[in-house]
Formats: structure tokens, sequence, C-alpha cells
């Protein structure tokens, strides 16, 4: 049950972006601060000029590149509800295995980001296990439909064959390679036509006739793979009845966060709408931080184990994720606070170094801007200032609480420099 402290946590995503280098990683985070951006804080931009010159900025000012934390707000299309999307840094070379294994414990879900043109390559499948192991929800992006060799097969092949997932295609490209011309939402019926070379503008219109069957049967596979997950939608199935767009969603999404269903789309991060539809699918697919399992702790020299389940309300429990050095306000420590509220200018337990420290400040990073908040609560990303002993890995807990220390990975980690 949800109580009314809690329902806040219904329009969260903490979400990981995680791809092999190359495939679009970078391309499509910064999109997505764009995208998110743009209604929310840098007012109306209009043209693709614009775009570029926005993204060229915060590339120099490497706010995007380096937040090991992002809070983004999207409203998702065709409505007026307005989600946050935490977007965790993971990162994408294998020799950060550590560090990747250590944002996955802070996230609740990823988007696997492929290049069409490469199929799943070796640190996709690296990451991929990484996120099987701590039990992450997915759904993968096909990305660059555009380029020479892209084949939307391909990627499904290999996620078959590669990571034994059976992929559950939710889009459909509308041509590939230089013929690439727009997406198929398959779970809507709805087709995004680009009407220009360059893919900035685009139609909404019905599925084009030639495409009608494909996305017949690519429905009828999706509606198949849903009711294995979903006794409602089996029933409807099995009495031939269509489930409602609703009800497909709410099916697909319960299969995504059993990690029985792995939604993939496609696209291109460079081109108008693969990265919107991208962030809708987030929104419908992804879990929010009350439908994944309550972190756990261990109480201090014993085998009690406790769960602090998603509210503000609850006991305070943390975890620091990153160190940063930022040269204005010195160190920066990324937290993930799971369970309770954590207040600027309260002391907080570090249990995994027995101390006491002063919370001093708390910041949450945009794409463009630094917030001060008084207070980070239950589902929340932030970084601190005033720590000075927390480690990456080290759980953070009330004073005066039972001593308790979260579920992490305990691996040593110089300080980044900003
Ligand atoms: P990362 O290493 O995964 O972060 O990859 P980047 O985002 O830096 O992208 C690598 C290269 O691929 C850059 O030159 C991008 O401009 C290009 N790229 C990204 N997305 C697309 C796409 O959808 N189509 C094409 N043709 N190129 C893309």
């Amino acid at each position: 049950m949800t109580t009314k402290a809690q329902s806040y946590l219904t329009h969260f995503r903490n979400i990981g972006i995680a791809a092999h280098i190359d495939a679009g990683k970078t391309t499509t985070t910064e999109r997505i601060l764009y995208y998110t951006g743009r209604t929310h804080n840098i007012g109306e931009v209009h043209d693709g000029a614009a775009t570029m010159d926005w993204m060229e900025q915060e590339r120099e000012r490497g706010i995007t590149i380096t937040a090991a934390a992002t809070t983004a707000k999207w409203k998702r299309s065709g409505t007026d509800q307005e989600y946050v999307v935490n977007i965790i840094d993971t990162p994408g070379h294998v020799d950060f295995t550590i560090e990747v294994e250590r944002s996955m414990r802070v996230l609740d879900g990823a988007v696997a980001v492929f290049d069409s043109s490469q199929g799943v390559e070796p640190q996709s499948e690296t990451v991929w296990r990484q996120a099987d192991r701590y039990g992450v929800p997915r759904i993968a992006f096909s990305n660059k439909m555009d380029k020479t060799g892209a084949s939307f097969e391909l990627v499904l092949n290999d996620i078959r064959e590669r990571l034994g997932a059976i992929p559950a295609p939710i889009q459909y490209p509308m041509g590939q390679e230089s013929e690439f011309k727009g997406i198929i939402d398959i779970v809507r019926q709805r087709a995004y036509t680009y009407t220009n070379d360059l893919g900035t503008d685009i139609a909404e219109s019905d599925v084009p006739a030639e495409y009608a069957d494909k996305v017949t049967e690519m429905r009828a596979a999706l509606i198949e793979a849903a009711a294995e997950v979903d006794e409602d939608l089996m029933m409807k199935y099995l009495e031939g009845e269509e489930p409602s767009v609703e009800e497909l969603v709410a099916a697909i999404r319960k299969g995504t966060i059993e990690k029985k269903i792995f939604p993939v789309l496609c696209g291109s991060a460079l081109k108008n709408k693969g990265v919107q539809l991208l962030l809708d699918a987030v929104i419908d697919y992804l879990p929010s931080p009350l439908e994944v399992p309550a972190i756990r702790g261990t109480l201090e020299d014993s085998e009690e184990t406790r769960e602090f389940p998603a509210d503000p309300e609850g006991k305070l429990a943390g975890l620091a994720f990153k160190i940063m050095a930022d040269p204005y306000v010195g160190r920066l420590t990324f937290v993930r606070i799971y369970s309770g509220t954590m207040q600027s200018g309260s002391y907080v337990y570090n249990a995994s170094k027995d101390k006491r420290e002063r919370v001093g400040r708390l910041l949450k990073m945009h794409a463009n801007s630094r917030e001060e908040v008084t207070e980070l609560k239950a589902g929340e990303l932030g970084a601190v200032i005033g720590l000075k002993d927390a480690g990456t890995g080290n759980t953070l807990i009330g004073d005066g609480d039972d001593h308790v220390l979260l579920e992490s990975i305990d691996v040593p980690e110089p300080v980044i420099k900003l």
C-alpha cells in the first residue's frame, strides 16, 4: 500500500544509461537533458542550431558529462503528468567495471543503448550481465538506425543470442540506413515520419499501409508475450479480445519489472522524436522506487537484517556512491536516499566508518544548474557538501539510529577532480 507521503514516488524514475563506447550514450544523454531542460530550464528553443549551441556550451562546462546524478523533469507525451527522471552516470568503459557495479546499486532501471550497425558489443554484454546480477529492469534502444549497416533485426538477434534474453520490440523503424524515415510505435499504432532530411521535422499519423501487416504481426507477438506475465490479459487473449493500450502498457510494464520482458526501441538519438519516445518508454516501463525490492541492511554485530522501503517518513538510510572534488564547493558526496529524509545542517551517522558527520548543504544537480535544497527525501539523489569522511559505498543513517550497514560494494576509489 502506498501512503500519501510516498505518493510522489510513483512519478520518480532513477535510471542509468549503459552502452558500449561509441554506441551513442553521450548523445542520448545530452538529448535527454536537452529535451527535459527545454521545457523546464532554458525556455523554448525552436531550431536545431540552438540545440547544438546549448549542448556545446554544456560540453564546455562539462556539467552534463561529469555529474554522477542529474535530475531532469519530463512530462509524459499526451499527458499533463510530470515525472522526475534522475539519470545516474554508468561508466561505459570496461575498466570501470567496479564503478558500473556501484552505480547499478543506486539505480532502479536502465536503458541499454546499442549501435544498430554493430549489434550487441562486448561492453554492452558486460554491463548487461551486471544488470542481471543486480536485478535491474531494462529497456533497450537500438540507436543509429540511419547509419550505414544499421539493422534492427541484427540488434534483436544479438539480444537473443548474445544476451540470452527475449526482445520485445515496441517500435519498428520505417526504413533503415539512409532510407530511415521514421518510427512506428507498435503499442499505440502510431507512426512518426520525418518530413525533412535532417529529421528535425516530424509528422504523426496512423500506421502507413505498407507497414500495416508487419505492425499487426508484431503487436500480436507483443500481446502474447504480455499475456504470459499478466493473468487478466491472458484471459482476454484466450477469449480473442483485444486489450486496450493502457492494459497492454501495464502488462508490459509488469513483465519488464519482473525482468521477463525486454522492450526494445529503435531510432536515432540525433533525430527528433527518438529520445522523446525513449523518455516516454522510461516512464511507461521502468519501475518507480516503490516497485523495486526495498534495500536491506545488516545490524551491526549480528545477523539481523532490516529492510528500508522507499518512504520519506521511515528511518534514514542512504548510500554514498561517488565522491567528487569541486573547485568551488570542495568535496561533493553523491548520495541516494532510500528511506527517510536527509536534512541540510543535520547530523547523520556514517555506519561504515563509525563516525558522526555533519551534513552541510544539499544540492540537486540539473543539466545546467545546481539547485540548493533543504532536504533529500527517499528515492531522491543529490550531492552533499560538508561530509568529510564519507567514501563511496558508505552507509549513512540517522544519528542515534540502530547501526545498520546497507548492502553495497565496498571498493576504495580515488577522489575524482572536476
Ligand atoms: P558514446 O561513446 O556511447 O557516448 O557515443 P557518442 O554519443 O559520443 O556517439 C558516438 C558517435 O556516434 C558520435 O560521433 C555521434 O555523433 C554519433 N551518433 C550518435 N547517435 C547517432 C545516430 O543516431 N546516428 C548517427 N549516424 N550517428 C550517431
